[in-house]
This record gives C-alpha cells, structure tokens and sequence, in this order.
C-alpha cells in the first residue's frame, strides 16, 4: 500500500487489510465566508439552535456542515426538514432539530452500537439509574451464528423506568439498536418496551432480558427457549 504523508513525501507498507476510518468534513473553505459575515466553528458553521447562522440570519445550515447534531445521514434529513420549515414559516423561524435517541453503528464484524446517553453522560446529569449489563456470548442468538463477542449495557433510570440508553455490541445489534432508538425517541419506559412482542429467535427475543428493572435481580441468565416459557411465568415475576 502507498500513502501520501502530509508534508508531500510518500511511503509504502506491506499490509494484509487497510482500513480507511478519515471521515471528511464540510467543504467550507472558497465559499468566502467572511464576506458573507457567517460565522464558523471548527469545521462547521455556528448556528442558533433553529440552525441559523448566529452572525448572517439569512443563512442556515443543515446535515454536516451544521454544529448542531452528530454528523450522519438521519440527522441531515431531519436538519433539511427543520430549515426547509424555518424558511418557508412565517414569522422568526420556530423549528428546533429534534436529536433525542439518534443510533450510531459502527459497521463492523459484529457491530457496535449506541444510542442515548453513557453512563458517563447520564451521571453527569445528575440522574441516578441501574445498568443492565452482560456478556451474551453464550446466549443463543450469539451461538448459532458462531460469534463469541456479545455483549449489551442498558441505562435504565430509577424513579422514572426510562430507558436512558443502550450500547450493544454483538449479531444483529445494528437492527436491534433501532428498538431502543424507537424506545428513547418516543420516552418509553423500561416496563412499556417489555410489553411489545417479538419473532423468536431473532436478536430482539432477547429485550426483555436487557430491560429488567427488578431490583434485586442479578444478571440476566440464559434466555428461555421459548417465547411461552415467559408468558407462562407467574404475572409477578417482573
Ligand atoms: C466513510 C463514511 C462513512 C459513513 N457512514 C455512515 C453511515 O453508515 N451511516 C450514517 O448515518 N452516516 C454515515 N456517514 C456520514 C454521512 O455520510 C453524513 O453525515 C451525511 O452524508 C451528511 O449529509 P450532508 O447532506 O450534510 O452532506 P453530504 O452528504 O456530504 O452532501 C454534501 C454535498 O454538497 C456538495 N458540495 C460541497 N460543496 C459544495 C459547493 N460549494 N457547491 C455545491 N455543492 C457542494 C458535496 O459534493 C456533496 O454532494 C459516513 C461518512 C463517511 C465519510
């Protein structure tokens, strides 16, 4: 493989794979913003929460270019939306982006995935709440495809039962976060999210092992077989 080093010289590895983790960044530059008066952060524009450049009101921005939201796709779709109804509203624009329970996948063998808040986070927030948290790669869904790294860690907050958030590595998970995503989006509850059904054996059957809100409950064990194994438990097991 060749590479070129940013002082212009150039150098060679042997390698078996090479993995490109740059990213980009919003083209800014030679779009002569100082003559527009618009201000920057970064590499992104400064903008009010309304994304409206706090320095020229007749500019807004949206998707990566904006400092608002995490830079991904779902998020440039809803900026788009949320300036596209600031400039057509009448009156001072009155459309905030909306960045509750936005999932991130990392796309790899198995994924990583999150969404909502880490425990770092939610304790810097001053919320007190119960981790959910275990290593599932002995859990069936993990077995038959043969993967051995599984894990999940669910945030749950004490007084409240929200779910605060959920990071998951393992199969399937890059479908699986879009359940706590919904779940975090819409301010369900640990017990609420519990109540919904899911096709066994797919990696979803497994939530209501992540949910448990329990007090006194350790760590989830093997989860049952069958979906009847739980809906045969006596009403008070939960
Ligand atoms: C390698 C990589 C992988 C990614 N994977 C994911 C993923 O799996 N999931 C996910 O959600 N997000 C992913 N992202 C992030 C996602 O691509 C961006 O967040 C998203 O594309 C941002 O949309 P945007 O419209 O703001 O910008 P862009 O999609 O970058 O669109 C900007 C457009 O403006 C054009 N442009 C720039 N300057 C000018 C100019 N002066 N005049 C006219 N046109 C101009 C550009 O050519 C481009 O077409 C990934 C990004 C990278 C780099």
């Amino acid at each position: 493989m060749h590479a070129e080093t940013e002082n212009g010289g150039s150098r060679s590895f042997e390698c078996e794979i090479a993995v490109q983790a740059a990213g980009r960044i919003p083209a800014l530059a030679g779009l002569d913003l100082e003559t527009g008066n618009v201000a920057t952060e970064g590499t992104r524009f400064r903008l009010t929460p309304h994304l409206q450049s706090t320095s020229n009101p007749s500019v807004y921005a949206a998707g990566d270019a904006a400092n608002r939201g995490p830079a991904l796709t779902p998020v440039a779709s809803h900026d788009a939306e949320i300036v596209a109804a600031n400039l057509l509203g009448s009156g001072p624009p009155s459309h905030v982006p909306d960045y509750t329970g936005v999932p991130s996948v990392a796309f790899t063998i198995p994924p990583i995935t999150s969404v909502g808040l880490t425990e770092d986070q939610a304790r810097a927030k001053g919320l007190a709440f119960r981790v959910n948290h275990q290593d599932i790669a002995d859990w069936q869904v993990s077995r038959h495809l043969q993967e051995d790294t599984a894990a999940y860690k669910v945030l749950i907050e004490n007084s409240s039962k929200r779910i605060l958030g959920a990071h998951l590595i393992g199969p399937d998970t890059e479908h699986l976060i879009n359940m706590f995503a919904l779940a975090i989006r819409l301010g369900l509850t640990a017990t609420e999210m519990d109540r919904f059904m899911s096709a066994f054996p797919t990696a979803a059957s497994n939530i209501f092992h992540m949910l448990d809100t329990s007090e006194e409950c350790g760590p989830a064990t093997e989860p049952a077989t069958t979906r009847s194994d739980r809906e045969l438990a006596p009403a008070t097991a939960k």
